[in-house]
């Protein structure tokens, strides 16, 4: 479970979250909404540890990490670009650099080296298989990231979070670089495999149809409050402020 009490962020003088405070449900699919400037980005930066609050906490697991860096807060954090190695394959870039790095130093350890990594290599292939056969991406393995579509690019960028078995993947505005039909292609792919995973999602965007379609809970933010949190079917039916009930309905 994750636990964001009372997060606030003022930049220079400008107050930008206003006590923000949110529990994320593990295995969730929880998507922040809300028009372009909220504070969204901001509060998944903090949550995961790119930006620290000016005051409150984030908890995950019974552990506070508001001062813990990003890299040991075990978050997958997804971004638009999908920032792929363009000179590596796409199994590489499943592998990740690091990793690859810490096996190529293995190898060359005498006697137990080739051993040692050959097994750790076996493994980290079987994960990458493993992972690439979920996301039906096996027969692009030995591509680079320029001969892939945006939508297969997507789900490399997404695989390579997979291999680390995060707590939660982070995604901010994923889609918003596909063309429209690609783009509700994507959403159903991101539904099924949130379903498949079992794992957290919190997800970013200022798209309402995108929100309500995917979600098993939205929470809507406005200049820097969080305004409602509730299903797809609470917010949109019952919501509990004008301005939620504005934006919700508004088409895009
Ligand atoms: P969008 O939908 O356009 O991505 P958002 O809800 O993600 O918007 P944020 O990126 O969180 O919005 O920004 C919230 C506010 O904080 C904006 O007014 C933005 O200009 C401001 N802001 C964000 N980062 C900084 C920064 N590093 N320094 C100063 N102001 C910032
Ligand atoms: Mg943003």
């Amino acid at each position: 479970r994750i636990i964001l009490r009372d997060i606030a962020k003022t930049f220079g003088t400008t107050p930008i979250l206003n006590g923000v405070s949110l529990d994320i449900e593990p295995g969730e699919f929880l998507t922040l909404v809300g028009p372009s400037g909220c504070g969204k980005s901001t509060l998944l930066r903090i949550l995961s540890g790119l930006e620290e609050p000016t005051s409150g906490t984030v908890e995950i697991d019974g552990k506070d990490v508001t001062k813990t860096r990003p890299s040991l807060r075990n978050l997958a954090m997804v971004f638009q670009s999908y920032a792929l190695y363009p000179h590596l394959t796409v199994a590489e870039n499943m592998l990740t650099p690091l990793k690859m790095r810490d096996l190529d130093r293995m190898e060359r350890l005498p006697l137990v080296g080739p051993l040692l990594s050959r097994s750790k290599r076996r493994d980290l292939m079987d994960q990458v298989s493993a992972t690439a056969n979920t996301l039906r991406i096996s027969d692009l393995l030995s591509r680079k990231p320029g001969q892939l579509s945006g939508g297969q690019r997507q789900r490399v960028a997404l695989g390579r979070a997979m291999v680390r078995r995060p707590v939660a993947f982070l995604m901010d505005e994923p889609l918003s670089n596909l063309d429209a039909a690609l783009r509700v292609h994507m959403r159903a792919e991101l539904s099924a495999l949130h379903k498949m995973l079992n794992t957290t999602f919190v997800y970013v965007t200022h798209d309402q149809a995108e929100a309500l379609t995917m979600s098993s809970r939205i929470a809507v933010m406005m200049g820097g409050d969080l305004l409602q949190v509730g299903t797809s079917d609470q917010v949109y039916s019952q919501p509990t402020n004008l301005k939620v009930a504005e934006f919700i309905g508004s088409p895009k």
